[in-house]
């Protein structure tokens, strides 16, 4: 008699798994392949570019030279594809850098044997190298993308190019320095970002900066609360990812700025600017009878105890009318006519009114629908908020715009494409009377 072990039975679950994994990484492929064709579209941006240039060059307008060709094919292409044109100049440029300089990786894209996330890695931290360490650099990168994610792949990189170039290096990292900047992105109602880029060890210090006074006031509370005196006081509870965030927004808002170059009598005239907000809420928020309501216009929601402690220290305030149904607003209280106007504007407004621009209105010019010139009156319904780079593409290119009722701009692309834009914030519920008192 012979025993015979029995045969595993089949996991049903791990040949699951094994199908899911080969599934994905086809759909992967072929999602890549069609990456990499709207890439070549976007790299053929700059040959229209170029088209636009030469057909334009006999116009008047041709003193603005090419920036006008590439802005007017960058806007036509982010309001027809719904993108920021800060986003498709970056996608035209990185495409055009792929299939220009990186032909093996454009190709490897191509075929769906990389990703995109991957392809922009190689091209962003190869660029600067001549071609003779950027053909060693792109062979390198390739092999290297077949096992890494696209994080990883961007570590080794930046180590593959200090190896290759160690003298380049020392000048990249001071191009990377005059790239700093400091921005703002809002997140979700009641949260905002900022976001500060600067030289490596400047951030990496403030950060540590931050955690040392946080864990400190951290440990301070938890001692605090431990001792027999201050038992019954409300304890600090805050974590140390809120205390860095809160002593960050401290120092920023109330610490003596002392940037490099200023001398004394600077740092002085300096400290006295505050930083500027303005805040839109209901006069019933404001006296107490209701809560919420105020908001940032075009940035959202603020709790309503900081809106009234930051209205009770506004030196002036204005009144604000809205049509309850659209929510556009319809009159300010103000004796004096053109900053009546520039009130409003602002307040319906709030940024420049070219499709998918969020430039904030305070830096836009005031622009006349229909030109002075050609009988267009200052008034409302022919008065928008344009920043100075749609201004000038509205008056030096084919782009079209006229005012419909409600504040709505109706723009026409140069290929006859259409695109409304409408004031902020209009969209409102109709509101319903209150039900009758109970007696
Ligand atoms: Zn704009």
């Amino acid at each position: 008699m012979t025993i015979t072990a029995a045969a595993p039975a089949p996991a049903v679950g791990l040949a699951m798994l094994d199908g899911l994994v080969g599934d994905l990484q086809a759909v992967r492929a072929r999602i890549a392949v069609l990456q990499a064709q709207e890439a070549e579209l976007f790299a053929h941006a700059v040959t229209v570019i170029g088209v636009r240039e030469e057909e334009c060059s006999g116009q008047p307008a041709a003193g603005h030279g090419s920036q006008l060709a590439v802005r007017e094919v960058h806007a036509e292409l982010a309001a027809g594809l719904r993108l920021s044109e800060y986003t498709v100049a970056r996608r035209v440029n990185t495409a055009r850098t792929l299939f220009d300089r990186f032909p093996a990786t454009g190709d490897a894209l191509t075929v769906g044997r990389i990703d995109p996330a991957h392809a922009d890695a190689i091209v962003d931290a190869g660029s600067d190298l001549d071609d003779t360490r950027r053909a060693v650099f792109e062979q390198a990168a390739l092999e290297l993308a077949g096992t890494e994610t696209p994080a990883r792949l961007r570590g080794l990189l930046g180590d593959l190019v200090t190896r290759l170039d160690p003298t380049g290096t020392e000048q990249r990292v001071q191009d990377a320095a005059s790239r700093r900047r400091v921005w703002v992105k809002d997140l979700e109602p009641g949260l905002a970002c900022l976001g500060i880029t600067a030289p490596t060890a400047h951030i990496h210090g403030i950060y540590d900066r931050l955690t040392q006074i946080a864990t400190d006031l951290h440990t301070q509370n938890t001692t605090d609360a431990e001792t027999p005196a201050d038992a019954g006081e409300p304890a600090d509870t805050r974590t140390i990812g809120q205390l860095r965030a809160d002593v960050a927004t401290d120092l920023l808002l109330t610490g003596a700025p002392t940037g490099h170059g200023t001398d004394d009598d600077d740092r002085t005239r300096l400290g006295q600017l505050r930083g500027v907000v303005h805040l839109e809420m209901p006069a019933t928020t404001l006296t107490g009878q209701t809560a919420g309501g105020a908001i940032l216009p075009g940035h959202g929601p603020i709790d309503t105890d900081t809106a009234r402690t930051l209205a009770a220290d506004a030196p002036t305030w204005t009144r604000l009318f809205r049509d309850p149904a659209t929510g556009v607003p319809t009159c300010v209280d103000t004796y004096r006519p053109t900053q009546t106007q520039r009130r409003l504007l602002r307040a319906r407004d709030t940024r420049c009114r070219f499709p998918g621009c969020r430039r904030p209105a305070r830096g836009c010019d005031i622009d006349h629908t229909i030109a002075r010139a050609d009988g267009g009156p200052t008034a409302l319904h022919n008065l928008a908020h344009l920043c100075r780079r749609h201004h000038t593409l509205k008056h030096d290119t084919a782009w079209t715009v006229e005012q419909l009722p409600g504040g709505i701009l109706r723009w026409t692309s140069p290929t006859g494409r259409t695109h409304h834009d409408h004031p902020p914030g209009t969209v409102r519920f109709t509101p319903t009377p209150p039900d009758p008192p109970p007696f």
